[in-house]
C-alpha cells in the first residue's frame, strides 16, 4: 500500500516541469543550451535523489502552490524566487 512520506513537497518550476511531463525543454527559454542541459542534469539529478528507495513523486493540489517564494525549492534545493509547486512523495 502507498504511503505518504511527504505530503508538502514544494517544487520549483524547472523541477515541476520535468515531475509532470518529464519535459526540460522550457528550460531553453531562460538559458543558453548549455546552461538548461546542466541545470536538466541538476533537476533530474534531484528528482532521483527524491525517489531513491523506491518513493514516486506526483503533483499535488495547485491550489496549495505558492505563487512567489523564496523557500528552497525540496527538490533542487535553489532558493531563486519564483513559484512553489505542491507536490506529494509516496513511498
Ligand atoms: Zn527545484
Amino acid at each position: 500500500m502507498a504511503t505518504i512520506v511527504d505530503d508538502h513537497f514544494m517544487v520549483c518550476p524547472d523541477c515541476l516541469m520535468i515531475i509532470a511531463n518529464d519535459d526540460a525543454t522550457g528550460l531553453d527559454h531562460f538559458l543558453d543550451e548549455e546552461s538548461a542541459a546542466a541545470r536538466e542534469r541538476e533537476v533530474r539529478h534531484s528528482i532521483a535523489a527524491a525517489k531513491r528507495d523506491g518513493n514516486t513523486l506526483v503533483v499535488g493540489d495547485s491550489e496549495q502552490d505558492e505563487d512567489l517564494s523564496t523557500a528552497s525549492c525540496d527538490c533542487c534545493n535553489t532558493t531563486l524566487a519564483g513559484s512553489r509547486h505542491h507536490c506529494v512523495l509516496m513511498g
